[in-house]
């Protein structure tokens, strides 16, 4: 054993944590755990866990089922809403990578794995990728049966204090819970909708950051429903009011330390590899969107008037823009904000495919146009033209297409996860298409 993998059992033995969940995610970015008793802690280190692919979406053929769980030691996090002091049936989770049995190599179609390609794509041309997500999401009463509803618990607003923000009782345990998973929380704010949230926590490796978004959409749903309520990630919930997106901000450090994304003589602070990195994705943003906005409703949020992007292009300073250059306190902080994903992302391939446009944006020498200052929301189409400024697809099946299209995002992906990815998608877009929403019923039935 490792001396990480040591410290790990001692911590088992210490804090009396009878079950470990071992977890990965699917293509589509659901958690998925596998329970084992704490015992089984020194085996699943040196040999790993066996379990069958089969079952997991968009993992394997039939014939070709056998996987094996590697744990990432330094994943190991108690789960504070399972375990309490002093008492037995505590549970720990450890984040594990996906071993394909018959050949022994990482699994291609491991979500997490095909992160640390890009990340390692990335420490070949010399950089360490930083990333720090925004995760917005809604808090929902249940109803008598405990199921959710779009009923909001508070009236609050942005950055609304008590009493009108019944919610920050709840948000404070949110908190507390997430610190003690290890979490280093910077801020918290109710959002712009009603019963809107916002919790940042701070920047790690673009790594660590996928697992914790991973944990955080866990932590939240799970003291959310101690208080009888539902917090969703679901982009748009309620029509005609903000949803919930997760900006992410992304850096390049290099291996001494210094962030590539910082240029002091710029006007706007940017290095010359930040700009590159941003045409990157600029240049791939249709593609890119099916993995950063993967569901039906990720497309009703990025629509003009509620804060969301929906126009291909940079900004130092607007929020309609794809992509925009934060203020930055100190040159460390230096960075881009990519606004357009949204929290139904499978985080690791989002972050993956991000990472790849921005580092071919880079190797390719992309020119980056001047930032846009003005509120594109506002632009007709004759001014986007002039400006050269394109949309984003206006639904999943746009998005779909666009990937299809797009050599460097499916190679991003990979063959296996490209291909079960858009057949998720394309079936999932095929059965909304085929559906008649109550906006039809309201707006025809009683018309014709
Ligand atoms: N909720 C907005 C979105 O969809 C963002 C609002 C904000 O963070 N200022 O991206
Ligand atoms: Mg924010
Ligand atoms: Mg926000
Ligand atoms: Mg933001």
């Amino acid at each position: 054993l490792s001396a990480v993998e040591q410290d790990v059992i001692d911590e088992i033995d210490e804090k009396g944590i009878d079950f470990l969940r071992l977890q990965f995610t699917d293509i589509l970015g659901t958690v998925k755990n596998v329970s084992v008793p704490a015992t089984q802690a020194e085996k699943a280190f040196t040999e790993g866990i066996y379990f069958d692919g089969s079952s997991i979406d968009g993992f394997v053929r039939i014939q070709e089922s056998d996987m094996r769980l590697k744990p990432d030691p330094e994943t190991f996090s108690v789960l504070p809403w399972r375990t309490r002091e002093g008492e037995d049936g505590g549970a720990a989770r450890l984040i594990c990578d996906v071993i394909n049995t018959s050949t022994g190599e990482p699994f291609e179609g491991d979500p997490r794995g095909i992160l640390k390609d890009a990340l390692d794509r990335a420490a070949e041309m010399g950089y360490e990728v930083n990333a720090a997500p925004e995760p917005e999401f809604f808090l929902f009463e249940e109803d008598e049966d405990g199921r959710a509803t779009t009923k909001t618990n508070d009236a609050g607003g942005y950055f609304d204090l008590a009493p009108k923000d019944l919610a920050s009782d709840v948000r404070r345990d949110i908190i507390y819970g997430l610190e003690d998973m290890g979490f280093e929380i910077e801020a918290s704010h109710h959002e712009v909708a009603e019963g809107q949230h916002e919790i940042n926590f701070e920047y790690d490796d673009a790594l660590t950051t996928a697992d914790n978004v991973g944990t955080f959409r866990t932590v939240v749903r799970a003291i959310a429903a101690q208080h009888d309520l539902h917090a969703t990630f679901m982009p748009k919930p309620i029509p005609k009011i903000n949803g919930s997106g997760m900006h992410t901000h992304i850096s390049l450090f290099t291996e001494d330390g210094e962030n590539a994304f910082h240029d002091d003589d710029d006007e706007f602070d940017l290095s010359e590899e930040a700009k590159q990195f941003t045409a990157g994705i600029l240049e791939h943003a249709e593609a890119l969107a099916a993995v950063t906005n993967p569901t039906v409703n990720s497309y009703k949020r990025l629509v003009p008037g509620y804060e969301a992007p929906v126009y291909v292009a940079w900004s130092d300073r607007n929020r309609s823009a794809l992509i925009r250059k934060p203020a930055a306190r100190v040159p460390a902080a230096s960075r881009i904000e990519a606004r357009f994903p949204d929290p139904s992302c499978n985080p690791y391939l989002a972050f993956a495919v991000l990472i790849h446009a921005g580092l071919d944006g880079i190797e390719q020498g992309l020119e980056c146009d001047d930032p846009v200052r003005e509120n594109i929301y506002e632009f007709d189409e004759a001014k986007r033209e002039e400006y050269g400024i394109t949309t984003l697809p206006s639904n999943l099946g746009e998005a779909i297409d666009a990937l299809e299209e797009d050599e460097l995002v499916k190679e991003a992906l990979g063959d296996h996860v490209a291909e079960k990815f858009v057949e998720a998608k394309t079936a999932e877009y095929d059965d909304y298409r085929v559906d008649v929403s109550d906006w039809e019923l309201d707006r025809y039935l009683e018309k014709f």
